[in-house]
């Protein structure tokens, strides 16, 4: 039976960020995953993602992400690779936008007045867009295109070439006062620690979460653009337009030379992580064209390539103000286990930022990550003790 002090289940880019900052402090971990960087499932695959350093989801965030850059810029640095292409970030929507309204308070509690700006504004900023004239606006520097799939690879590479990644699932845990058997198709080992971090897969190791969870099917499509001049790389930021509440689309500068990808950023429906169904059909995708062809025509064309994504999303709190869809990096009640998933629509750029805390809760029994990520802010779990 192989040992080893922790063992991360699970390598999308939580998992494997987890996994770096181990081995990074020479702590003798393993990770388990059947799949590797590039496999089109989950929830981690695909060439890029969106990094905002100013979030209108959680003005707290901009800590994480500050973490966060740091860590990728030394991934960066490390893997001699590009992992961030910095690009300015666009949010829009109509006059009043609750989105546009947080996301400028993020900056502003970080010290950035960024200017309200109208949609007449940024239509001349970026000739792409034709936004209505009284559509509020806000630029964001901070932001950059994460390349998703070369920033697995490269938090993935040490482990690898150390010989600690087992390429299989792991099908079961059995839990002891002081270890934790971890039982794969083809071997047993016995782990100190595990961390769990196998994305919309959790409730598969994790029954007990299944009431808190939520898995969507998200449509992804590209589109080939009516004016590419318009939306290469330097000429166009990353963009999300809130037509309403309900009706987010977002996407990304033509920096592959492939079209634009965008997206809707609603959920889609409810999904199994093993049985997404067809591929991204051109109804899910209505609401992303009919956004470019009124909002970016400079984007707008025919999809020219598709994809399916999951997003795990947690349901709102019920012992503090939370309106769901924060993560969860804590430990697991009575156990060994640590839990560091459902990391929603909006997870991948703090990657570096939730493997570092995934570490330290396996390393440091004083730690705890922040409240708004803990367990304890649903009332099936214990509160706190303070
Ligand atoms: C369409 C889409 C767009 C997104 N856009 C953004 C964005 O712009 N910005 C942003 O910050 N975030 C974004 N996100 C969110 C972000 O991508 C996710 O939060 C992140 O990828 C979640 O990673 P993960 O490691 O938790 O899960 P996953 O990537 O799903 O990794 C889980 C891994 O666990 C493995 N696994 C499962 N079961 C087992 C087992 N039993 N044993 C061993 N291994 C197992 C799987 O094979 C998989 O590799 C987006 C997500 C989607 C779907």
């Amino acid at each position: 039976m192989r040992h080893c002090d922790v063992a991360v289940v699970g390598l999308g880019l939580m998992g494997a960020a987890a996994l770096e900052a181990l081995l990074r402090r020479g702590v003798d971990a393993l990770g388990f995953d059947p799949l590797g960087p590039g496999a089109a499932r989950g929830s981690s695959h695909g060439s890029c993602r969106v990094f905002r350093r100013f979030n209108f989801e959680n003005p707290n965030y901009t800590g994480l992400s500050d973490e966060a850059l740091a860590g990728w810029e030394r991934l960066a640095r490390g893997s001699g690779r590009e992992i961030l292409i910095p690009r300015p970030v666009l949010e829009a929507g109509p006059r009043g936008s609750e989105m546009v309204k947080a996301s400028r308070r993020a900056a502003l509690d970080n010290g950035r007045d960024a200017p309200l700006l109208t949609g007449r504004q940024v239509n001349a900023l970026f000739p792409a867009f034709r936004l209505p004239d009284d559509w509020d606006a806000v630029v964001q520097d901070g932001g950059a295109i994460l390349l998703a799939q070369t920033a697995l690879e490269a938090l993935r590479a040490p482990a690898e070439a150390a010989g600690r990644v087992m390429s299989e699932a792991v099908v079961s845990l059995e839990h002891h006062p002081d270890h934790v058997i971890v039982r794969t198709a083809g071997g047993v080992f016995r782990a100190g620690k595990v961390i769990l971090a196998p994305g919309p897969w959790l409730t598969r190791l994790l029954p007990d979460l299944a009431p808190l969870l939520e898995v969507t099917r998200q449509a992804v499509g590209w589109f080939e653009p009516a004016q590419p001049q318009l939306v290469g790389r330097d000429a166009f930021p990353l963009f999300i337009l809130a037509r309403s509440e309900a009706d987010i689309v977002y996407g990304f500068p033509d920096f592959e030379g492939r079209g634009v990808k965008a997206a809707p950023h609603n959920h889609g429906p409810v999904a199994d992580a093993d049985a997404w169904g067809p591929e991204a059909t051109d109804d899910e995708l209505r609401s992303v064209s009919d956004a470019l062809t009124e909002l970016i025509p400079g984007a707008a064309g025919p999809i020219i390539e598709r994809d399916v994504c999951l997003y795990t999303n947690t349901r709102p709190a019920d012992r503090r103000p939370d309106a769901g869809e924060e993560f969860i990096i804590d430990r697991w009640p009575r156990s060994r286990l640590i839990v560091g998933s459902a990391c929603s629509g909006h997870g991948a750029k703090f990657a570096p930022a939730i493997g570092e805390r995934l570490a330290r809760l396996a390393l440091d029994a004083d730690y705890r990550a922040e409240p708004c990520f803990r367990l304890s802010r649903y009332s099936a779990f214990p509160e706190d003790q303070t």
